[in-house]
């Protein structure tokens, strides 16, 4: 029997719930798959503060360095809103990331038959399904790169550095291919290489990589252009690499595209055989904490990522997304998708217990 350990960490808010039900879910595909997960559950964020006077504990974070794998729930809420910035539940997840060297995001964007109405595209693109994974580098580029104010030929400027090595696109890159690899073999490059030296590079090097993964299929798009593809034939995308810039802005785009933030699953991945952290999108929404209101579909999807990527367990990873489909094509929703979908006749509104309930259900009865 294979044993993982996956540190958990509920934070604060709706995380608990979310991650208590995604524990289910793992639990079932445990018993099904016939594997041992074992679970150290760890302290960040508010209740961290609470707890230690410390929003990411060192203990966390030398547990989670020894985990296979870390799943998130969500930090935050008005009770420490008031804290001095490094004092804040949200620090935990900045020191988690640079803690466990996390510079790929991986945001998927999914677009479920069964919610194909919260798509705001053409019926006919919706109705060709839209299965994208969104790979963006994360501790490069001009959110990182030297800044400042100055004095310029028209008076006072401001400045921001886009600069990339070589070393940083390399590792992007072959995230990139690794996810294609796992995926339908198809790599889509988004850069601006018509007018930025740095995009230059990142191509240049992009296609260097390629020739290690010649099963792959490289092209490349300018940003520009990118932004319309993906709302003109988004079905023709399987996994797109980027700049932590372009990767911020086009993620949202496609995100727009799944029904609900509820629905929307992450990972972030360090150097190969060390600890990726998966986490939903969404924060620890505290206006529906504890109220039995919360989607959980985020959070059991970034576990299926979890299994997938971290654990390289794929067949359990497609049996958490099946159950999850299945649950919906079944009519089942929770507030948040009804609000964004709208209701209909045929769909059964249910609660975070029930929804968690139901994929335990479809896993075990699959
Ligand atoms: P939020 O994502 O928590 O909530 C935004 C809205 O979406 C709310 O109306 C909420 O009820 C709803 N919502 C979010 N997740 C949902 C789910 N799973 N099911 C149903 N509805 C859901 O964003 P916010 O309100 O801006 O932030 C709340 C707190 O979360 C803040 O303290 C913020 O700093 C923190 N936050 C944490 C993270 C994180 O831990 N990764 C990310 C974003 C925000």
């Amino acid at each position: 029997m294979a044993k993982y350990q996956i540190a958990v960490i509920p934070g604060d808010g709706i995380g608990p719930e979310v991650v208590n039900g995604t524990r289910q879910v793992l639990d079932a595909i445990a018993v099904r798959f016939g594997h041992e997960f074992a679970y150290t559950e760890l302290l960040a964020g508010g209740i961290a503060i609470d707890a230690t006077g410390e929003p990411l504990p060192a203990a966390t974070v030398a547990a989670a360095k020894k985990s296979d794998a870390v799943l998130l729930g969500a930090v935050g809420g008005p009770q420490w809103d008031t804290l001095p910035g490094d004092k804040r539940p949200e620090r935990a997840l900045l020191g988690l990331r640079s803690e466990l060297g996390l510079y790929a995001n991986l945001r998927p964007a999914v677009l479920y038959p069964a919610l194909a109405a919260a798509c705001p595209l053409h019926p006919e693109t919706a109705a060709a399904g839209i299965d994208v994974m969104i790979v963006r580098e994360l501790t490069g580029g001009m959110y990182f790169g030297d800044r400042g104010r100055r004095e310029g030929p028209n008076g006072p400027e401001a400045y921001d550095t886009e600069a990339y090595s070589i070393m940083e696109v390399e590792r992007i890159a072959r995230v990139g291919f690794e996810q294609a690899m796992l995926r339908g073999k198809r790599l889509t490059s988004v850069d601006k290489a018509n007018v930025l030296e740095s995009s230059r590079l990142w191509r240049e090097t992009v296609i260097r990589i390629s020739q290690e993964y010649p099963e792959v299929t490289l092209d490349h798009l300018y940003v520009d252009n990118a932004t319309m593809q993906l709302i003109k034939r988004p079905s023709d995308f399987d996994v797109i690499v980027t700049t932590n810039m372009f990767g911020d802005i086009l993620s949202d785009e496609a995100a727009m595209i799944t029904g609900s933030i509820g629905m929307l699953a992450s990972a972030s991945l360090g150097k190969p055989g060390t600890p990726g952290m998966y986490e939903p999108v969404h924060g620890s929404a505290p206006d529906i904490a504890g109220q039995d209101k919360a989607n959980p579909l985020a959070t059991i999807l970034s576990a299926a990522m979890l299994l997938r990527i971290s654990l390289g367990l794929g067949t359990e990873a497609d049996a958490v997304e099946a159950a999850v489909a299945k649950v919906l094509a079944d009519g089942y929703r929770t507030g948040d998708i009804v609000q964004n979908v709208g209701s209909s006749s045929t769909e059964k509104r249910v609660g975070t217990r029930e929804m968690t309930r139901l994929v335990v259900e479809a896993v075990a009865n699959a």
